[in-house]
């Protein structure tokens, strides 16, 4: 007996191998510090936290949810929108609650791709991404993702015959993992390239809420036309700390969403209702001068004190405008998976190797910031201890 084909597509093998790696040196005594996985370190809110507290204590609580969310988060997340962004959607059918981003981001794909049909994911690209696509029996054409396009994909390199079966189209900006940026000009590009050849977009938002130096990233549905083409994937797991409560949405264009709601409402009962109250106290909290949030200003000051401690040790890394991660170039002679791996072994720290996230990610790590100042300046002192960049 096997089981099925399409998880040979799934392996993530590297996170995987570092997962092992980082044991045996555990084994040794070393204290290993984990900047590989993307989870927040910090707490929601205290009033976030309170509004879970006291919706937990109730009895009537306890029921089967919906999956498409409660009236009132969907109301909220639309009041939130229109404050952020200016964009405005309707609670009743332009909103659908998510367990987390990524249960919409895995099952969009199933309401959507058929057998043969292209998706269009960035290379390197968050792995949900592609797996999505395996999952689903479509075909992944990568998106090349390089430095000098700052990290924006080539729409004219697209060749006719992927354009012509191309149903999707998956971006995310801010991005993980290569913490780039993209303005609404380029979403204008993509919404004109998306009526031309009639291929639904799919914008993952995670990283809104953390951009520095007075950054503000705009949602792909303030560029004109956006709701014709697209939807956008949003998430309280990194914006407010909420990882574990694993509620996330998608909004925008109604038709895009009503097969997602369907193919959910077969598979799940939805988000814990306290759950879906804590992300109400969250999301309308969360308004200038009442609750400002001041998470971007905890991931600038630790975006500062890292980089500017490995340009000190001599590992030159431009300064990113958004996201918890650092994409880091490694240096001549090595390749990701060695460079990361010998990191781990000599200095004890744990980061990912850029070709986890795709082809194009070789050549780059990935280190997130999920640590407190502190141990990033331990991280900065063991890297120049271990001699790494004085070889090869
Ligand atoms: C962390 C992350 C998410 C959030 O996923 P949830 O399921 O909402 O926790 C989505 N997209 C990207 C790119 C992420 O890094």
């Amino acid at each position: 007996m096997y089981p099925s084909q399409r998880l040979t597509h799934l392996t993530s093998a590297i996170f995987t191998t570092m997962n092992q790696m980082k044991k045996i040196v555990e084994q040794k005594g070393i204290e290993v510090i984990d900047l590989g996985i993307g989870s927040p370190d910090l707490p929601p809110a205290p009033h976030v936290r309170q509004a879970l507290q006291e919706a937990v204590a109730r009895e009537d609580y306890y029921g089967y949810p919906t999956s498409e969310g409660l009236i009132a988060f969907r109301q909220s997340v639309a009041n939130w929108i229109n404050y952020r962004f200016g964009v405005r959607v309707n609670p009743e059918n332009e909103v659908l609650a998510l367990m987390g981003s990524q249960d919409g981001l895995a099952h969009l794909t199933m309401a959507w791709i058929d057998p043969g049909d292209v998706v269009l994911v960035p290379d390197p690209g968050y792995p949900i991404y592609a797996a999505s696509v395996h999952l689903a029996g479509g075909e992944v054409f990568p998106m090349p993702l390089k430095a000098e396009n700052q990290f924006l994909p080539e729409l004219e390199n697209i060749p006719d015959e992927i354009k012509r079966r191309a149903k999707l189209m998956i971006l995310n900006y801010p991005n993980n993992p290569v913490a780039a940026t993209a303005d609404l000009d380029f979403f204008s590009k993509v919404v004109s390239f998306a009526k031309e050849h009639q291929i639904i977009v799919a914008h993952d938002l995670a990283y809104s809420e953390m951009a520095f130096d007075g950054y503000n990233p705009p949602s792909f549905l303030q560029a004109v036309g956006a709701k014709d083409v697209g939807v956008e994937f949003n998430s309280l797991s990194k914006s407010f700390n909420m990882a574990g409560c694993r509620i996330g949405y998608v909004i925008g264009n109604q038709e895009i969403i009503k097969p997602l709601a369907i193919v959910k409402s077969n598979i799940d009962y939805g988000v814990f209702t306290a759950v879906q109250q804590a992300a109400i106290a969250a999301l309308d909290g969360d308004r200038e001068g009442v609750n400002p949030n001041h998470l971007s200003k905890v991931y600038e000051h630790r975006r500062n004190v890292f980089i500017e401690g490995l340009n000190r040790v001599g590992w030159f890394i431009p300064k990113p405008k958004a996201t918890m991660f650092v994409w880091a170039p490694i240096p001549s002679g090595w390749d990701s998976f060695s460079f990361a791996s010998t990191l781990l072994k000599e200095a004890g720290v744990v980061v990912i190797p850029g070709n986890a996230f795709g082809q194009m990610g070789e050549g780059y790590v990935r280190i997130a910031l999920v640590r407190d100042e502190n141990i990033l300046k331990e991280v900065v002192r063991r890297i120049d201890k271990c001699g790494i960049f004085s070889r090869k």
